[in-house]
């Protein structure tokens, strides 16, 4: 038998190999444009466009990019930890850096904020059904919570009524909806996650309203739980904590996806301003097996927010944006669960 090499000249079987070799190379996840930076990986936000299939362009060269597509846009600062996105605040992990002229987030940033946001469907394997919605009153009994007593303003109160609201539209488009409280009753943080555990929650929405020495500050803001390895929003630094792996850390994704729907229908319906989607390990974000979000709806220390969070009309406008971001999250379930 003649030998292969015999037959095809030379040059033509360089052509061959390279030529599945690109295309080998071209079926890797791509690895290029990655640093280690503060003892993180990194990557360029030139190759988050490039991942992502959107456009990159410099608002202030070396200072300030913006990835875009025909939808979206995402603008990064450098030394920042958070991005905004169509306008609106998302917490990352750890700070936007810069190297040699470009900027660039942490991979943990991409992996567990950006992409879930962008790109769902990356994650359809560990996307569950939506049935089942426990809602959770912030506070209650003996725990008041924020209060402005000032204008009679008490959270345990105003979470309880927004509980309510909320129930009756979600229970009116179909879903089970339960309560970790339906009375002025004290429950302590992990009963109320154990319970929606117990009962096989398929999403858990925990609402609060904040308070604040300083009366100006107002707004409303969403968290979603920290990712494993990173610190919470307004943190640099890594505690013991948050090095660890929690049950709240199996639906990183998803906690991510709902927190940030649910923010940006609360600051459509309300006009309130943007204080972001952000991170905490709350016990109940901690905690829970399913899908978690905690909503800081308004600050009752504020004049202006008290008074509206104090108004059964503006609870009205918080339950129906709540119900919108729920369904915005459904529909992406559904899209990417193939439904
Ligand atoms: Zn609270």
């Amino acid at each position: 038998m003649r030998s292969l090499h015999r037959k095809v000249p030379p040059e033509r079987f360089a052509l061959v190999w390279l030529t599945l070799l690109l295309l080998f190379a071209g079926a890797l996840p791509c690895a290029a444009i990655t640093r280690q930076l503060n003892g993180n990986a990194y990557v360029s936000l030139g190759e988050v466009a490039k991942r992502l299939g959107q456009d990159f362009r410099w608002v202030k060269k070396g200072k300030t990019a913006e990835l875009y597509s025909e939808w979206t846009t995402m603008r990064f600062t450098i030394h920042e930890q958070d991005f905004t996105l169509n306008g609106r605040e998302i917490g990352l992990g750890n700070p936007v850096a810069s190297n040699k002229g470009e900027l660039f987030t942490s991979e943990l940033d991409y992996n567990k904020t950006i992409l879930p946001i962008l790109a769902p469907q990356v994650y359809k394997d560990s996307a569950s059904k939506l049935y089942h919605i426990v809602i959770d009153p912030g506070h209650g009994g003996k725990d008041p919570g924020a209060q402005n007593p000032k204008l009679g303003l008490y959270e345990k109160n105003l979470t309880l009524d927004l509980a309510k609201r909320l129930e009756k539209r979600l229970e009116a488009l179909g879903y089970k909806v339960t309560l970790t409280r339906t009375t002025d009753k004290f429950i302590p943080l992990e009963d109320r996650a154990a319970y929606a555990n117990r009962i096989g929650a398929d999403l858990f929405l925990s609402l609060h309203f904040n308070a604040v020495g300083t009366p100006s500050v107002h707004g409303i803001e969403t968290f979603a739980m920290t990712p494993q390895g990173q610190p919470s929003s307004n943190r640099v630094n890594l505690t013991a904590a948050d090095k660890r792996d929690y049950p709240g850390n199996k639906n990183d994704p998803w906690n991510a996806l709902a927190a940030f729907y649910i923010q940006n229908e609360m600051l459509k319906f309300t006009g309130a301003d943007d204080r972001g989607m952000k991170r905490a390990r709350f016990v109940v974000l901690r905690e829970v097996n399913c899908p978690a979000v905690l909503i800081e709806g308004g600050f009752v220390t504020n004049p202006t927010e008290g008074r509206n969070v104090g108004s059964a009309a503006y609870r009205d406008k918080l339950a129906n944006a709540i119900t919108a971001g729920v369904l915005t999250y459904q529909k992406t379930l559904n899209r990417v669960r193939g439904k």
